[in-house]
């Protein structure tokens, strides 16, 4: 059974604007789907759309066997955390420490950050320390992110996803700010991620280079349509 499946789905935002023209594919568990197109093609609306942050205008979608669309709000949130995000900026907490960042993780995006540390369990500590070192980030863990770089910044990022033990993993162009160094270190995460967690991940990205070089598989977008769904040598052979 796939792990996620779109049907038919169609975004506007308004009248004028289709930002996801009848989009359907599914994916398997542990697949590593990369996702390109130009600026403005409806990327992110795509991945927006699987967590639905956005709504999506028709269609329906399936995470690991539940239709999103006919949750209830607590429901939808159980749902969520089987789906980690990561973004082009971080969107950390960046005056909190590192560690307090990826505890964070757990309770979602929505939740309050008043006594952010005592809520957790041991073995919930244990376990975000050991993904920080599987990250590389156990110098790191008592800084503020503030005084981090970029790639450790998104590293962090990662590691809050991880804690939820997510099924599936979101990548708004994840290395978008980040210098060719650091876009590798992360890249390189991601994949481990799938490969040897078994995680879906899925990637917005602007460089076809790094989509081949990655995926299982690439999905193309154009003005809200799949235009090329197929493995990175299907679309060397293409152009
Ligand atoms: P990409 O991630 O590929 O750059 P987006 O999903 O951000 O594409 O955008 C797809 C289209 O939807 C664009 O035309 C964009 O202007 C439009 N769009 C995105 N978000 C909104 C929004 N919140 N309100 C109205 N239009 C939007
Ligand atoms: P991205 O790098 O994801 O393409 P954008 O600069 O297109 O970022 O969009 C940044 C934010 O503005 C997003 O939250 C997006 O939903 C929103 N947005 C994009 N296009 C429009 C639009 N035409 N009208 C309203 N909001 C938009």
């Amino acid at each position: 059974m796939a792990l996620l499946e779109l049907k038919n789905i169609t975004k506007r935002y308004n009248h004028e604007c289709c930002a996801l023209d009848d989009v359907s594919f599914s994916v398997d568990k542990g697949e590593f789907v990369s996702v390109i197109g130009p600026s403005g093609s409806g990327k992110s609306t795509l991945l927006r759309c699987i967590n639905r942050i956005v709504e999506p205008t028709t269609g329906e979608i399936c995470v690991d066997g539940v239709i999103s669309s006919s949750l209830n709000k607590k429901k939808l949130r159980k749902l969520r955390t089987k789906i980690g995000m990561i973004f082009q900026h971080y969107n950390l907490v960046e005056r909190l420490t590192v560690i307090e960042n990826v505890l964070h993780g757990r309770l979602g995006y929505k939740s309050t950050l008043a006594g952010v540390f005592g809520r957790y369990s041991q073995e919930e500590k244990r376990q975000a320390f050991q993904i920080l070192e599987m990250l590389g980030l156990n110098d790191q863990v008592n800084k503020r992110c503030d005084q981090l770089s970029g790639g450790q910044k998104q590293r962090v990022g990662i590691a809050r996803a991880l804690v939820q033990n997510p099924k599936l993993i979101l990548c708004d162009e994840p290395i978008a700010s980040l210098d060719p160094n650091a876009s590798k270190i992360i890249m390189d995460h991601l994949r481990n991620i799938s490969t040897e967690m078994g995680i879906t991940v899925i990637v917005n990205l602007h460089q076809v280079e790094v989509a081949l070089k990655y995926s299982d598989r690439i999905i193309g977008v154009n003005n809200g349509k799949v235009v090329f769904d197929g493995p990175p040598s299907e679309l060397t052979t293409r152009q």
